[in-house]
């Protein structure tokens, strides 16, 4: 068996959305030795979005464009980028982190999560077996596979009411299922999908099971206010219910919410020295571009002050 070889960093970021790429850029800027890991292509989340209309100094800017004006940026001041890792093993405790792959053991004084959040599942009856079929979790890959269809959409936040948004370019008609009679997302959001003749709402509600043959053919909605059912046909079903946070490979190292979101202070500190988490991973009022970047700066400049007190004092 072959030596896996070994990487130092001061610092390692585990994760390359916003959050990321901003700690990248901060931690290298604060003279840092900088990794950023992934085990997806770099972007995160906002890759997948087509248009961002809410980061300060770009009033429209795509997704995947906004994201690669920060990987630039965290090039210019030399982070080292390793994306598509295969990772086994995250270890988190002890003052020396290490993050092992199938054939590098990175380790690091500090580490740095931002490894995001992804769609949470309705767990019911035929999401599962249609996923692909008639169920996507991403409005802007499947879209334009539902030209002049119906299609519904689960959930009242943002995510909800903006993908709902997005797919009346390509639909007939959307549903919006929510199981309240008022909605979470943002109001400019609510007006401009309550203004859109494409879209029709149908509250108190939830979906109980996806049905079809081939495809997706009708959803079973069932009241939340009297328990009746109905059926509702549709060709897909896009759930946008929230997140559940990506901690898989270091869960129980860390304080985390009942949920899962990784508990921080203001400075970005975990349960653990030396450990610092950002974005949508962690216990945060708001998930956001900005915010993620704004986590990203904090941690990286609160990781700065961790390493240099370790730092022995020559007298
Ligand atoms: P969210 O804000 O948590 O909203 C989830 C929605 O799904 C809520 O309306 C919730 O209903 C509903 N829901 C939850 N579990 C459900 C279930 N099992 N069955 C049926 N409905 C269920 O999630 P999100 O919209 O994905 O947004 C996540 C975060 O990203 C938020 O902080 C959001 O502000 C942010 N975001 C921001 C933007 C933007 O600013 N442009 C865009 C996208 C996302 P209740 O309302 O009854 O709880």
């Amino acid at each position: 068996m072959t030596e896996k070889k070994e990487l130092n960093f001061d610092v390692i970021i585990l994760g390359s959305g916003p959050a990321g790429f901003s700690a990248g850029i901060y931690a290298a800027r604060g003279a840092l030795k900088t990794a950023i890991l992934d085990i997806n292509m770099f972007g995160g989340q906002p890759s997948n979005y087509l248009e961002i209309e809410n980061y300060p100094g770009f009033s429209l800017i795509g997704g995947f464009e906004l994201m690669e004006k920060f990987e630039e940026h965290a090039d210019k001041f030399g982070v080292e980028k390793f994306p598509m890792l295969d990772i086994q093993r995250i270890s988190l405790i002890k003052d020396v982190k290490e993050i092992e792959t199938n054939d590098t053991i990175f380790k690091a004084k500090s580490v740095i999560l931002a490894t995001g959040a992804q769609a949470k599942k309705l767990n019911i009856p035929g999401e599962a077996e249609f996923k692909g079929r008639g169920v996507s979790y991403c409005a802007v890959c499947d879209g334009a596979f539902y030209k002049e269809k119906t299609v519904a959409v689960v959930g009242g936040g943002n995510s909800a009411i903006e993908e709902a948004i997005y797919l009346t370019k390509f639909v007939q008609k959307v549903f919006i299922i929510h199981r309240r009679d008022e909605l979470r997302a943002d109001k400019i959001l609510q007006e401009r999908a309550f203004s859109n003749n494409k879209i029709e709402f149908i509250f108190n509600a939830v979906p109980v099971e996806i049905k079809g043959s081939n495809t997706v053919e009708n959803i079973i909605l069932k009241s939340t206010k009297d328990g009746g059912t109905s059926t509702l046909q549709v060709d897909g079903v896009f759930p946008y219910i929230g997140l559940t946070p990506n901690t898989d490979l270091f869960n129980g190292q860390i304080n985390q919410t009942p949920q899962g979101f990784i508990e921080t202070d203001i400075n970005m500190q975990t349960s653990l020295k030396g450990v610092y988490a950002i974005g949508d991973v962690r216990n945060t009022p708001l998930r956001q571009v900005i915010t993620a970047a704004a986590d990203g700066a904090i941690a990286a400049c609160s990781a700065v002050k961790y390493i240099e007190a370790q730092k022995p004092i020559v007298v």
